[in-house]
């Protein structure tokens, strides 16, 4: 190139590189906490990462049931200061880096910052390129986000006649829960059966038990309902070694489209003799936090649907290495989004879901009309599948006012989830 050439190669530079970057740069001039009780049950924390281009800002969720406070103190202490400054437009660099920054990396709490602030990072890219999260992931793999139901009994007649009432309401896919609470049809009355002197004396949770009780449920519902609706059932780690592959064995006969939580993570190497056993599609994940824990179900294919939530991963960007790995080893995705979960959080699940061929089904989570109004874009379920609003980034906005009318407080035994014991007092996995 000779020095003429050089000269003009070098003035257009700028206005090339303008042109194909398209946006101005932009750096993150504030994050904020916003911790809200939303009016009752919940222990929310969302995440506002606010850019220095005026408007512009993404909200994630670091929701945290369990460890809220711990969770709180990790995104105000430890990422805010780090993340002024730095320019939004890399996540990838940023979650990689924000990774490592805590050196000792994983686990909810980690994640839970991770996942927040890669969800913000994503809405805030969305926000710029004018368009939903999920078209910068590739765009619509499939026409909706189908999810599934929550319905229960305490007898198998109400168990059949809410299945039935679920597909009414529109729903393919139903998760049938008996008696009260997970474990439901497997626990012992206070006092009942064998118990040690001066020991444990409350209700007690009992595998064999049940082990007997669950699959002629299933039957009585089969008979009365058909083949048509996809039938789930929530085991919720309950269930140890042989219970586990004797359970699945026993609920074979009903084609169910998955058991969930069959076995605890600390039992995970038992997917691969129940996979020996039956054909029973099994489902989990919700409480895994480290890639350890799910990569080798799915390399494998020890199971058929991975279940983890989208933040307690680390948000949208791991979820959705794990959709594409699923993908490739015919695994299917179930993002566990129901209970205290938040519309955010189920937002960030919806884009990877609508975006992955992988894609099995949703778990809905429903919310009182406080949330809808703190909230406005969020989703909207209606039968059966879930709709976004369609607006870029993850399409919806949080009323921070509303959100600081409902501070979080001090939980009860500091926000613990329940203990559940077997007849001898030993602790049941949850
Ligand atoms: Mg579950």
């Amino acid at each position: 190139m000779d020095r003429r050439n050089f000269l003009k190669t070098v003035a257009l530079a700028p206005a090339l590189a303008s042109r194909m970057n398209g946006l101005p740069p932009l750096t993150i001039k504030d994050v904020k906490v916003i911790p809200t009780s939303a009016g009752g049950r919940y222990r929310w924390l969302f995440l506002k990462i606010i850019t220095s281009e005026p408007g512009l800002y993404g909200i994630g969720s670091a929701n945290d049931m369990f460890q809220t406070f711990a969770v709180a103190a990790a995104l105000e202490k430890h990422l805010k200061p780090w993340l002024i400054g730095k320019d939004p437009d890399r996540i990838e660099d940023l979650w990689q880096s924000a990774h490592f920054k805590t050196y000792w990396r994983n686990g909810p709490v980690n994640n839970k910052v991770l996942g927040a602030m890669d969800e913000a990072l994503w809405d805030i890219k969305g926000k710029r390129a004018g368009m939903p999260i999920y078209e910068m992931l590739g765009g619509k793999a499939h026409d909706a986000v189908a999810c599934y139901d929550h319905v229960g009994g305490r007898t198998k007649e109400e168990a059949a006649e809410a299945v039935a009432k679920s597909m009414e309401s529109g729903f393919r896919h139903i998760r049938v829960q008996y008696g009260s609470g997970y474990g439901g049809g497997g626990f012992l009355k206070a006092n009942e059966g064998v118990r040690a002197e001066g020991g444990y004396t409350g209700s007690a949770f009992d595998e064999d038990l049940y082990v007997e009780t669950i699959p002629p449920v299933f039957d009585y519902v089969r008979s009365k309902v058909g083949m048509a609706p996809k039938l789930l059932h929530d085991v919720h780690s309950h269930l140890s070694g042989s219970n586990a592959i004797l359970f699945s064995k026993k609920m074979e006969p009903f084609h169910m489209y998955f058991v969930e939580d069959l076995l605890s993570p600390e039992r995970l190497a038992w997917y691969r003799e129940v996979r020996r056993a039956c054909a029973t599609p099994q489902a989990v994940g919700e409480v895994f936090s480290n890639p350890a824990e799910y990569y080798p179900l799915v390399s494998e294919r020890l199971i058929d649907f991975v279940r983890c939530r989208v933040t307690a991963i680390g948000g949208i960007t791991p979820t959705k290495k794990l959709a594409t790995m699923c993908e490739v080893f015919g695994v299917k995705t179930a993002f566990q989004e129901g209970g205290e979960n938040d519309p955010v959080n189920q937002l960030a699940a919806y884009h990877v879901d609508l975006s992955s061929s992988a894609f099995g089904v949703q778990e809905e989570n429903h919310f009182p009309p406080v949330v809808h109004e703190m909230f406005p874009g969020m989703a909207e379920i209606r039968k059966g599948f879930m709709y976004g609003s369609g607006k870029p980034g993850l399409g919806l906005d949080i009323n921070e006012e509303l959100a600081a009318k409902y501070p979080i407080t001090e939980a009860r035994l500091g926000g613990a989830y329940p203990t559940d014991r077997s007849q001898d007092g030993t602790v049941v996995t949850p």
